[in-house]
């Protein structure tokens, strides 16, 4: 393999972690969504299981058919179906989304420690050990940055842009929301599950729950076989279930550009008349000046109103989503140590 790039991005760390050991992973669990990807399910199935052995410790690979329409849920289920197979093929009635295939694959995990990635090889399956590794020394969340991204100049661009706007909306340092290539720990996939919204955006999710994350670099490689399964309209689908899954401070930004509006409105109604007193009737403009100050006083106030409404249903879609509150992730007792899945 090549070179690794220099380590560590970003991390966040917490004080008071080191007292918090995480249990050891004894089982691996690879998560893979999987929608008409028929060419490249061999190779993927050949490298991922390879990449697995390698471990040493015991692993699953969960491939999750999306609805696919082509030889996809056919070729998982024989793949699942041989002795000793390593592999679990779930499958779906419909196509669904890359991100609630997902969920539907983490609702099936056994291991410690899950690891999801793509079906078309962009994500190299080789990663996965360095995945495994970070998240030994204590990490509940691995994230990777795609190096040297292969992807159109439009999706590295509106990538980045969404990247940042999601740095400055959360204060976290995380490089690369956009790769799937992710190892979370079984609590983190856990609190997850509890959480019912519809539609979603995992790595998003996942650190609202992280305690302790870090970013690896990873390779990035060029879809071999078949297309992007992401239409124009189904990254714009994408960009909102984002926006949406992290904040409803839109709703709020309605408010303030109201307020803006409003306050200089009513500060041009003003000026208009002290000029008018002072200057004399030149001033005035026949009323049309003032008219427009008071058209934009209103109009700010609309959106006053607006932003008001906004902040009602933020509050309502918080709560509709149920997301837990907090998450346990053990119970210390003098008697016995509870694990939350022991809980349950
Ligand atoms: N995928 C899926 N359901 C969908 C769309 C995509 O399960 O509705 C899977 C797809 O098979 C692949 C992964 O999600 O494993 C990423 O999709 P793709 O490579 O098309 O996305 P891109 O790399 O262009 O972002
Ligand atoms: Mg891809």
């Amino acid at each position: 393999m090549t070179t690794r790039p220099a380590s560590l991005t970003h991390s966040i760390n917490l004080p008071g972690v080191d007292m918090f050991t995480l249990p050891p992973i004894e089982k691996v669990s690879v998560v893979i969504p999987v929608f008409n990807e028929e060419e490249s399910l061999p190779e993927l199935l050949r490298r991922t299981t390879a990449s697995c052995d390698s471990l040493g410790i015991a692993y699953e690979i969960l491939l999750v058919d999306d609805g696919s329409s082509d030889n996809s849920a056919l070729m998982l289920s024989e793949a699942a179906e041989q002795p000793g197979s390593h592999v679990v093929a779930v499958m779906l009635n419909r196509n669904y989304g890359q991100h609630s295939a997902i969920m539907a694959g983490f609702s099936h995990v056994s291991g410690d420690l899950v690891i999801t990635l793509d079906a078309d090889l962009q994500n190299p399956p080789e990663e996965i050990p360095a995945l495994v590794e970070k998240a030994k020394e204590g990490y509940d969340v691995v994230g990777t940055v795609r190096q040297n991204r292969q992807d159109s100049l439009f999706r590295k661009l509106a990538s980045r842009t969404i990247n940042r706007l999601i740095q400055r909306a959360t204060g976290k340092a995380m490089g690369d929301y956009g790769c799937m290539l992710r190892a979370y720990r079984r609590h983190i996939v856990d609190a997850m599950l509890r959480c019912h919204e519809r539609s979603t955006f995992i790595p998003i999710l996942a650190n609202t729950f992280a305690r302790k994350a870090i970013e690896i670099p990873v390779h990035h490689a060029v879809r071999e076989y078949g297309d992007s399964k992401y239409s124009f309209m189904r990254l714009i689908n994408l960009m909102y279930d984002l926006v949406t899954c992290l904040t409803t401070t839109p709703l709020r930004l309605l408010s303030v550009f109201g307020s803006v509006i409003a306050l200089l409105g009513f500060s041009l109604s003003v000026l208009l008349v002290v000029l008018r007193l002072t200057f004399g009737p030149q001033w005035g403009g026949e009323g049309m000046f003032m008219l427009f100050a008071i058209l934009f006083t209103f109009i700010g106030a609309q959106f006053i109103g607006m932003g008001l409404l906004g902040e009602y249903i933020g509050r309502i879609y918080n709560d509709v989503r149920a997301r837990p509150r907090y998450f346990i992730q053990r119970v210390v007792r003098h008697d016995r140590t509870l694990s939350s899945e022991e809980k349950e």
